[in-house]
């Protein structure tokens, strides 16, 4: 597959790849980082900030009170201060809807909004409403100027890495993001990927090997058994627990020395400088306990104190768990611990020692533990980027889809099934439902292109899927599904799952396009990131408002009996506003009444949700 590179900064397109300089990053839910392949050592280096002293730039978003936003230690810095104004772990919202993370709202302490639908988070921060993608692209943006600072080049291309359950949504968010910081992303790299690469297992073509990556972060454990052969990454099973990592460690602590100065965590609570200077101290301790045998300190005038003995009996429940976890993943990959050829530790919690001899008496083999565990990911993402800039002729490297795929949804948008630069031959497929009662027949028209409005892309084709028995909208369920096959030659097949109804269609989608087109069509969604995604955000505001306005119509309509007349007269109040804000095309004022209408109508909608209303609410439109 031939390679197009552009300037971004001329808009002109250049046919040579070699001057340019593909970053990897890790972005990651506490600390992300940057790496570039250096030409004339063949070694990936992590970018340094300005002081040269710090790789790692924690995951953390500060919003200055004029608009303005810092990224990093600065940020991090107002975390106590300043809570409602400073976001952090947004790698957990990526591909989010509010009910996925209901379960742990509380781990937030900046304000996610609730509206109760399948739709994605929206963070606030003051009046304006952003969303992880966004957010995420501030961090992409600060690690962009990091590196095009240190290198003094113009930097434009990237290998993003992602846990390897990251699903289709997740990953798609993560490549928005890196197109929102002006990054063309190159490839979506799974991290345990990434890190065997670091570790230069894999690059033996003949011989298959099976990996175990044990990769305990901040705030996540991620065990993954990784299958290589002949250059190609599989990945076995996956396995962890997205709510252990060193925080429990460092709050471990903190609970020991509570204790051991008579204070409960509701103290804290009261005082959260002091909580901050607990923890703070604790992770101190868990640093220094790695190369020597007691910590002191004092916090609050008061001395405190942790051995290396007190640390690790702290300590070991929180790795057994995780190895409970491991045993999981053997188990799903149906293999035993000795198949495991080799074991490599990421993420900045396996530099302690406990941490290390457990896993490797747990597996019985020793653990590669030779690269900073909190670089590998950056360093192997830099190592992909260089074989996918040509540069590493012995890698083999996949055909790839030059171009995104996907459908027409509500409101003109594009729905990306097959991202550009996925490996071809491959299969994915998404379910839609209806829009209206009754819906018999779905029109499914096939686009090609990066820009978030269809209406910027290239139409491939389109069908009619008839004959869906009459059911109310939201019920039917409509898989839709894309296949390449190794020629090239895509099938996009609609099925309706409650009746087994199907039609399809096959498309070539690379003829008739040249290259030439194909390269301008990526710059183009290049320079527009920034107004699509402003257009796909309004018109998503819209298609959120009227599906609001709607049930919530239909819902009064339906259960006017048990609702009181004030109840029903201030929700179509609420629902006027809402309407006169929709004429104002402010995604932030749509919101805002979206939620406003909500908060009002939660209580008594709770009160008697009929379940049908309530399922009929769910489910992306066609
Ligand atoms: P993530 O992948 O979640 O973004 P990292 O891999 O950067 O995070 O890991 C961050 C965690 O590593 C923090 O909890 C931090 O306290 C911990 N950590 C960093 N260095 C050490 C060390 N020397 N000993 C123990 N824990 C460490
Ligand atoms: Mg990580």
């Amino acid at each position: 597959m031939p390679s197009i590179s552009i300037n971004l900064k001329e808009g002109t397109l250049a046919k040579n790849t070699q001057q340019d300089l593909i970053v990897g990053i890790d972005l990651g839910t506490t600390n992300s980082l940057v790496a570039y392949m250096d030409e004339n050592t063949g070694q990936a280096i992590a970018i340094k900030d300005e002081e040269g002293s710090n790789k790692l730039v924690p995951s953390i978003i500060h919003f200055l009170a004029n608009g303005a936003v810092e990224v990093g230690n600065n940020a991090k810095g107002q975390l106590v201060n300043n809570p409602q104004n400073t976001i952090y772990s947004v790698k957990r919202l990526m591909g989010k809807s509010f009910t996925d993370i209901a379960t742990h709202s509380q781990y937030f302490s900046y304000k996610i909004i609730d509206d109760d639908t399948e739709s994605l988070v929206k963070i606030r921060v003051g009046d304006k409403f952003h969303t992880p993608i966004e957010l995420s692209a501030e961090i992409l943006k600060s690690l962009k100027q990091r590196a095009e600072k240190a290198l003094d080049r113009s930097i434009s291309k990237a290998v993003i890495t992602v846990p390897a359950y990251f699903n289709d949504s997740q990953r798609q968010a993560t490549r928005d993001a890196g197109k929102l910081a002006g990054l063309e992303v190159l490839r979506i790299v799974n991290e345990p990927t990434a890190a065997s690469l670091a570790y230069g297992l894999g690059t033996n073509q003949s011989q298959a090997q099976t990996i175990a990556v044990y990769d305990l972060g901040g705030g996540t454990f991620d065990i993954s058994i990784l299958q290589i052969e002949e250059g190609i990454f599989e990945v076995l099973a996956t396995n962890g627990n997205t709510f252990l990592g060193g925080d429990d460690f460092d709050r471990a602590i903190v609970d020991y020395w509570l204790e051991q100065a008579n204070l409960t965590a509701k103290d804290l609570q009261a005082n959260k400088a002091l909580g901050q200077n607990f923890r703070l101290a604790a992770e101190a301790a868990k640093m220094a306990l790695g190369t020597q045998g007691i910590f002191e300190t004092t916090i609050n005038k008061e001395p405190f104190s942790l051995s290396k003995e007190q640390f690790n009996a702290l300590a070991k429940p929180l790795v057994e768990q995780t190895l409970k976890n491991c045993q999981q993943a053997l188990k799903d990959a149906n293999l035993n611990k000795t198949d495991i050829n080799e074991i490599v530790l990421v993420g900045g919690s396996t530099r302690m020692p406990l941490v290390q001899e457990m896993v490797a008496a747990f597996f019985e083999k020793p653990v590669h533990t030779k690269l900073n565990p909190d670089e590998v990911v950056a360093l192997g993402a830099a190592i992909q980027a260089d074989i996918l800039a040509g540069n590493n002729k012995d890698m083999l490297l996949l055909d790839i889809t030059p171009l995104s795929l996907g459908i027409e949804t509500m409101g003109g948008l594009m729905d990306v099934i097959i991202p550009r630069n996925s490996k071809v031959p491959t299969k994915a497929g998404r379910e839609y439902t209806t829009q209206v009662d009754g819906q018999v027949n779905m029109r499914i028209a096939v686009y090609q292109g990066e820009r978030d409005l269809i209406a910027d892309n290239r139409k491939l084709g389109e069908f009619e899927l008839k004959g869906i028995p009459a059911m109310p909208a939201g019920f039917p369920k409509v898989e839709i599904a894309f296949i390449i096959d190794a020629d090239g030659i895509l099938r996009v097949r609609a099925k309706e799952l409650r009746s087994g109804i199907e039609q399809s269609i096959e498309v070539r989608p690379s003829y008739g396009i040249s290259e030439t087109e194909m390269a301008k069509m990526l710059l183009a969604s290049m320079q527009n990131a920034q107004t699509d995604m402003q257009a796909r955000a309004l018109q998503e505001a819209l298609n959120e408002a009227d599906q609001i306005i709607n049930t919530t119509e239909k819902f009064i309509t339906k259960n006017t009996e048990h609702l009181s007349t004030k109840e029903i007269t201030e929700t179509q109040k609420h629902i006027a506003h809402l309407k006169t804000t929709l004429a104002s095309k402010d995604k932030d004022k749509i919101h805002a009444a979206i939620e406003q209408l909500n908060d009002f109508s939660r209580p008594f909608a709770e009160r008697i949700m009929d379940v049908a209303i309530a399922s009929a609410m769910k489910g992306k439109k066609i």
